[in-house]
């Protein structure tokens, strides 16, 4: 990440500062755009205090003027290569009882805050031949999850992802979609503990996942490792989305297939 800029939104907290501590650490300049000012200062500092780089931006994604604003930042920089498009919100309700307001305000931010993003910086990276933009979907944007507005929300991301792919890609600029499984960040503390539970008893890997797990892959995607990788999907799940149905079955026939003495 040596001389490269990236900007992170949503980089207050969670998976965001999770990115942002690691892309800092790995020498990028990190714009941590967010709606908490408090929270996104005390993480600037404290990369700052760690020898890394990094600003606070004050960004509502789903804002035209705040992405001019922070475009214009990077540009001052010379220019974002890379765009982390991971501010999301969460409102569990089934959709039969989904409020037209909530309804607008998921897609407003998890999916056109994702557009307005690429729309702001994509020109600048086509400009300059180069850019990575990771958008953070969901498993659910793979699978159907228990809020429609939510789900709805990440499969637009992840359809948006290819598009953006086909359409920006001739310019040498790569966009793909992670899409985490279920992640202990702020966002799931309101998920009861037995909840929680029983959501890691139906994941291969038995866990709940890490901040820093999914970081990783997004920093994978930032960085010129993933030179050809472009309209990818990536989970980040423990192997939730593998197809969990066949997990019976699966350790049914592995147990009578094992050797007696393996
Ligand atoms: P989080 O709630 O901890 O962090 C989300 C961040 O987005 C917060 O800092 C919040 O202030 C910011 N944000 C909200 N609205 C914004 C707006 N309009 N403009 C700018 N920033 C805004 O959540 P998280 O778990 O770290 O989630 C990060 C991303 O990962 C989200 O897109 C979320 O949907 C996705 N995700 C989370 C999980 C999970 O289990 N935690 C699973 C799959 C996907």
């Amino acid at each position: 990440m040596d001389d490269r800029t990236i900007i992170v939104t949503g980089g207050a907290r969670g998976m965001g500062a999770a990115t942002a501590r690691l892309l800092a650490s790995e020498g990028g300049t990190v714009i941590v755009g967010d709606v908490l000012p408090e929270e996104t200062r005390a993480l600037t500092d404290e990369i700052k205090q760690a020898g890394g780089r990094a600003i606070a931006a004050s960004l509502d994604v789903t804002s035209e003027a705040d992405w001019d604003r922070v475009t214009a930042l990077a540009t001052e920089l010379g220019g974002a290569d890379a765009l982390v498009n991971n501010a999301g919100v969460s409102q569990r309700v089934g959709i039969l009882a989904t409020e037209r307001s909530t309804w607008d305000q998921v897609l407003a931010i998890n999916l056109t805050g994702c557009m307005l993003g690429i729309r702001s910086v994509g020109p600048g990276m086509c400009e300059r031949g180069r850019g990575s933009i990771v958008n953070i979907s969901s498993i659910a944007g793979l699978v159907a999850y228990s809020s429609a507005a939510y789900s709805a929300s990440k499969w637009g991301v992840r359809g948006l992802t290819k598009v953006a792919a086909l359409e920006l890609g001739p310019s040498g600029v790569r966009t793909n979609s992670v899409h985490p499984g279920i992640i202990e960040t702020p966002m799931i503390e309101d998920v009861n503990a037995t909840v929680r539970a029983s959501f890691a008893a139906t994941v291969p890997s038995k866990r709940t996942g890490r901040a820093d797990e999914v970081a990783a892959t997004v920093a994978f995607l930032c960085s010129d490792a993933s030179s050809y990788v472009n309209g990818a999907e990536i989970a980040v799940d423990g192997g939730f989305s593998a197809g969990g149905a066949f997990q019976g079955v699966i350790n049914e026939v592995s147990r009578r297939s094992a050797k007696p003495d393996m």
